[in-house]
């Protein structure tokens, strides 16, 4: 039979019932009894007190505290007043899992008519509920359970039914299989219900904080045995799974057993064949082997040993020469020049075809016994066993830089290269593989310092010079700190008309023991530890401050320009913009009163994204100049895509113009090119009055050297701008405003 087409109107029976049963209690609601302890207790009971569950060990069933205070109610105040209290109960906790409207209010109806029925029972047999106290401890004990038992099977009942037609069972089946068990909570509900009623409320209060804490416990104590039984359950399944895993392999190895001595029985003829399948596994295991061997010891690239077994070889070697007195070994640590160039210009594969080339030519280079390794990147090191004389690895060093003059044919590119070897002898002393490899590559660097294209040989003075530079990182880094930095500026001069046009603020170091330190003595060190980058902000600050300050003092300096030199490292800083665009504005210096100097190598390194930063620092209106032009590589398609406004030829150029107007050709070059560009120039490294005159005839517009004056300090500038010196080069002894010759230049003036 289908019973699910009963559900609907079985449902709305009972809300319509439910509804019936609660607008009658409220009209006759005792109203005059409620007072202020019924609207507590019902508070209590609608906000929180289904929340508030108390569980019975291995029964799902729960207790929850709202059904003894609707009993409790019963008892106190009567049928209405519970049913009332019930339906807006179940009407509030339901609305705390369910917001579908026929759920609520089923649910509420339910206690309404399963509250009402119980009621009516009791006054049916009792004659009263609220009077039941004084009938007697065994009539009140009946009436309680009476009352649990009423409102178990009216309220089960309703819901067993409601499921019965749902899932189309008997209503028994409903019944038993869901509420059967139920019947304790609900006893236990009433017991409560009727001991509360019994002792008084005000007993129930005052025993508020043992109850509390009897309920903490008990809470406890059922997630322990929740937990102990977890922890048996488990046990015994991981104790099942050995015992199974034990049975299987039991069974696997029964097995294999059986087939081998099957197999031995039948197919004797076989086992030759699988001998002889092992045997070349083996030798294919073998031969994996010595190729990762191989690999583990050797550059993919070239083929060569690498730094690992270079690392061995020199252990033996320094094992040897401990032992023999006059075997005497030396590393050679070779890194190519410009290797970057070749790989930036030309690409990787091409890049990688020249190493491969140079490790061939180095193998041809050296006898049987010796060992070229690649470190890595474009270095090599080249091991040299047992030498007889320091001649021999002198002349070898010298070889290869000969053998590399001659160029690279790759793909059909001719590539020039060379390199610079670092040089360390046994006779120094080795005990660790380190220790050479680190002095044969100190060497290196000072070959590659010396001018590329050299060879060095390691001697103690240089470690000494390797201690003295880590200190001056030490202090530098304290420097930074304690600002012991001094600017100073040197003079810009309008080679037309001989006045100071502007200065170059330089940087120095006032390092306490060792007094005035140059930047080509820490600048280097400051850029490979990113030391400069705080640095060069402190000098623009301060550079922009003085500026300032003199521009403020006197009317005539407003024309003057200042030259602050930006490092590599500050150039590729990201915020490098905004903290120049912030200095400017808290000095209150006009930007295009700022030029800012970046050296050609930095610019032209990284051409494109070079652009995009001139462009933003020009957006800023300050000026922009080109430093130490002529040394660099310049691209010189490139040179107008730069948003440039000043060339500075390179102190080189202009220290080999000679009186007689020689070498002046690469002047004139730079000079042509940056004007038809629109770009100023401004010559670096003045030194002589015939410089001086040659510039000025070939139109260079500005100039810059020990001439005019060395770097000074802000005071000795001060008092240059004071005495409105005018250069000239016709007579040697330069003059001032007042035609009063004056001695040399402004050598007397404090000079770095
Ligand atoms: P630079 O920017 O090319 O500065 C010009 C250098 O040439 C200065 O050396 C200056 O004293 C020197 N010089 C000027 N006229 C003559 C001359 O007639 N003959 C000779 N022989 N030298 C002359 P200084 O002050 O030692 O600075 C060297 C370099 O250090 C600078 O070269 C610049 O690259 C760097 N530097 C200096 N200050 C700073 C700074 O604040 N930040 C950064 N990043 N670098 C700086
Ligand atoms: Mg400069
Ligand atoms: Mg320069």
């Amino acid at each position: 039979m289908d019973k699910q087409k009963w559900e609907f109107p079985y449902k709305w029976t009972i809300i319509a019932l439910g509804a019936l049963v609660v607008l009658s209690c409220g009209w006759s609601l005792p109203a005059a009894q409620l007072d202020l302890r019924f609207l507590l207790l019902a508070l209590f009971t609608i906000a929180g007190a289904s929340r508030i569950t108390v569980e019975i060990p291995r029964i799902t069933e729960q207790i929850s505290v709202s059904d003894t205070f609707i009993f409790l109610i019963m008892l106190l105040y009567g049928g209405e007043s519970a049913v009332l209290l019930a339906a807006a109960e179940a009407f509030v906790s339901t609305l705390r899992f369910s917001r579908k409207p026929t759920t609520v209010l089923l649910n509420a109806a339910t206690m309404a008519c399963s509250t009402f029925f119980t009621a009516s029972l009791l006054k049916l047999g009792f004659g009263t509920i609220t009077g039941l106290s004084g009938q007697g401890y065994s009539v009140f004990t009946v009436a309680v359970c009476v009352m649990a038992l009423a409102q178990y099977a009216v309220n089960t009942s309703i819901v067993a039914m409601g499921l019965a037609f749902r899932k189309n069972i008997s209503f028994w089946q409903a019944w038993s299989t869901n509420y059967l068990w139920s019947s304790i909570t609900y006893l236990m509900g009433a017991a409560v219900a009727g001991f509360i009623f019994m002792v008084g409320l005000s007993a129930l209060i005052l025993a508020l904080p043992i109850i509390a804490i009897v309920y903490y416990t008990y809470d406890k104590y059922l997630s322990d045995i929740k937990t102990t039984s977890a922890q048996a359950e488990q046990a015994e399944r991981e104790r099942a799974e050995a015992e199974h895993a034990r049975a299987e392999a039991e069974r696997q190895r029964a097995e294999i057993e059986h087939e081998r001595a099957v197999q031995a029985e039948r197919h004797v003829g076989e086992l030759n064949l699988h001998l002889a399948e092992q045997e070349r596994i083996s030798c294919a295991l073998q031969e994996s082997e010595e190729h990762f061997r191989h690999a583990a010891f050797h550059d993919a690239l070239t083929g060569l040993p690498n730094r690992a077994l270079l690392t061995e070889k020199l252990k033996a070697v320094i094992e040897r020469a401990t032992q023999h007195e006059d075997y005497q070994y030396a590393l050679l640590f070779l890194d190519l020049d410009r290797f970057k160039n070749i790989n930036d210009s030309l690409g990787h594969p091409i890049g990688d075809q020249m190493l491969i080339a140079m490790a061939r030519r180095l193998e041809h280079l050296v006898r049987e016994a010796d060992t070229v390794a690649r470190l890595g990147g474009d270095e090599f090191a080249i091991l040299l066993d047992d030498i007889s004389q320091f001649g021999d690895v002198l002349n070898l060093a010298e070889r290869i830089q000969e053998k590399l003059t001659l160029p690279f044919n790759l793909s059909g590119h001719e590539v020039f290269s060379s390199a610079s070897i670092g040089i360390a002898f046994s006779s120094t002393g080795y005990y660790h593989p380190e220790s050479i490899l680190r002095d044969a590559d100190t060497a290196m660097y000072r070959a590659k310092a010396q001018g590329k294209a050299c060879h060095e040989i390691f001697d103690k003075t240089m470690h000494a010079r390797v201690v003295d530079r880590l200190k001056l990182e030490y202090d530098l880094r304290y420097a930074v700190e304690r600002e012991e930095f001094l600017v100073y500026y040197q003079p810009i001069v309008s080679l037309d008309g001989g006045k100071l046009a502007g200065f170059e603020a330089l940087v120095r170091w006032q390092h306490p023991e060792r007094g005035l330190i140059s930047p080509t003595d820490f600048v280097p060190v400051a850029e490979e530890t990113g030391l400069i980058v705080p640095i060069g902000l402190w000098v623009l600050r301060e550079a922009c401050q003085q500026l300032a300050r003199w521009q403020w003092q006197s009317a005539e300096n407003r024309g003057l320009l200042l030259s602050v030199n930006l490092s590599g490292r500050q150039f590729a800083q990201p915020n490098l913009v905004g903290d120049i665009e912030r200095i400017l504005r808290e000095t209150h210096l006009d930007p295009k009163s700022l030029k800012l100097e970046i050296t050609e190598s930095v610019v032209m390194e990284n051409a494109e994204t070079a652009i995009s930063m001139l462009r933003q620092l020009k957006a800023l209106g300050v000026r922009l100049s080109i430093d130490d032009f002529g040394t660099g590589y310049s691209s010189l398609s490139y040179l107008h895509r730069f948003p440039i406004d000043t060339l500075k030829i390179d102190r080189s150029f202009v220290s080999r113009m000679g009186e007689n107007g020689e070498n002046a050709e690469i002047v004139r070059t730079i000079l042509t090119l940056a004007h038809n560009m629109g770009m100023e120039v401004i010559a670096e490294g003045i030194e002589k009055p015939e410089q001086f005159s040659q510039l000025k005839a070939l139109q260079c517009k500005y100039g810059q050297g020990y001439l005019f004056s060395r770097p000074v300090n802000a005071e000795a500038m001060e008092a240059l701008m004071a005495s409105r010196q005018q250069w000239q080069p016709e007579v040697s002894t330069l003059t001032t405003d007042f035609g009063r010759p004056k001695r040399s230049n402004i050598q007397h003036l404090r000079s770095a």
